[in-house]
């Protein structure tokens, strides 16, 4: 069946006790046993429970993986997959990566004892040199955060594998309407629900979907060890998103590729990063890789300096000034004061995060309207 249907249905079954067209919540903590010893499917919450188990199913599914696993955060999903690594370990990471996993990976693992580097994943060479004989896990996201940059997923998945790490994809940005990255290879792909599959700015989540059972099972010890569960209403509010992502994305990616055309050609841009522009250096990439569309996050540089950048952001009217993204409304952030904050100075510069970079996360807001909310505020910049 198609990603709509299944969307719609797998992981949503009509409760049989009462034909509730939608199932309900399992809010229960501990389950009834009927032998001391012998466990049913379900026996505490963090270990599993119904509702999470169905977005686990649906979230599997929608990738195509063999299992996945929901998280109070994205960065719990993140921090998750980083307790595949231990002591001596490397962790190669993409350039162009969310500020959280930035702090994450070299503020947080290298305390205990993982080394952890950056290189720039879109140049293979490059890629292939940063690695080293203890490199147990390489992690990208494409696009990527902030500049939206593409990689080639199914190169690294392959050298990745080659060097004999495995390869893990943030595909937040993507979502899996666009880009499954577990067919292209990856291991494992990780989501921010709180943005995309979520997608009302209303929850706070994180996803792993898995390609193989032996990583699903190591991924669900350390889970269930760590406990950093969804809650079952959160799963619900998910679950719920999930069914309209597709809708949602295509119309918002549509917007976002109309918005990318028209701020290229205007005068106090001086450009535009969106991988559905030709002249995008991932657009031949983004074409192959993802299903004929380019996202919905946009990032343009503009010709002032930080302190005219700040003030256009805090000019706009439909677009709100936040962090976050993958709603329905539509919002606006400078990555220097906001998003990419927590990067140490010399690497925000190293990574081509400038002053004059904003990000712009497209909702489902008419495109008229939209785009007459950005010419006022560049109007008066
Ligand atoms: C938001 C985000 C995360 C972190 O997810 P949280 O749900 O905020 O913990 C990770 N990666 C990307 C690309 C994100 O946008």
């Amino acid at each position: 069946m198609e990603f709509s249907t299944r969307a719609i249905h797998v992981g949503s079954a009509c409760d049989p006790a009462t034909g509730a067209v939608v199932p309900p919540v399992y809010l229960a903590s501990t389950y009834v046993q009927h032998e001391a010893g012998v466990w049913r499917e379900f026996d505490y919450a963090r270990s599993g429970n119904p509702t999470r188990k169905a977005l686990e199913n649906t979230v599997a599914n929608l990738e195509g993986g063999c299992g996945a696993l929901a998280f109070a955060t994205g960065m719990a999903a993140i921090h998750c997959a980083t307790g595949l690594l231990k002591t001596g370990d490397h962790l190669l990471a993409g350039a162009d990566i969310y500020g959280g996993a930035y702090r994450l990976f070299h503020k947080v693992l290298t305390r205990n004892g993982v080394t952890v580097t950056q290189a720039d994943a879109t140049d293979l060479k490059k890629l292939a040199e940063a690695f080293q004989p203890n490199t147990k896990l390489v992690w990208v996201e494409s696009p990527g955060n902030p500049r939206l940059s593409i990689t080639d997923l199914a190169a690294c998945a392959e050298l990745a594998h080659q060097r004999g790490a495995l390869f893990g994809c943030d595909n937040t940005f993507a979502t899996p309407v666009l880009s499954r990255p577990l067919e292209l290879g990856a291991d494992i792909v990780m989501h921010s629900a709180t943005k995309y599959y979520g997608g009302h700015s209303d929850v706070m989540g994180g996803l792993l979907a898995v390609r193989d059972k032996k990583l699903y099972d190591e991924l669900y010890f350390l889970q269930n060890s760590i406990g950093a569960v969804l809650s079952p209403f959160d799963c619900f509010l998910v679950q719920r998103g999930l069914k309209t992502m597709e809708l949602r994305v295509r119309a918002q990616s549509h917007t976002a590729q109309r918005l990318a055309e028209w701020l290229a050609g205007h005068a106090a841009v001086k450009r535009v990063l969106y991988p559905g522009l030709p002249n995008h250096p991932g657009h031949d990439i983004a074409k192959r890789q993802m299903s004929g569309m380019f996202g919905a996050m946009l990032t343009l540089e503009l010709k002032g300096d930080f302190a005219a950048t700040k003030k256009f952001v805090q000019s706009t009217k439909l677009f709100q000034l936040a962090v976050s993204l993958g709603a329905v409304e539509s919002l606006i952030e400078q990555p220097a004061s906001m998003s990419h904050a927590s990067y140490d100075p010399a690497a925000r510069a190293q990574h081509g995060i400038t002053d004059g970079l904003v990000r712009l996360s497209v909702g489902l807001e008419a495109f008229d309207d939209l785009r007459a909310d950005l010419e006022q505020a560049l109007r008066n910049n």
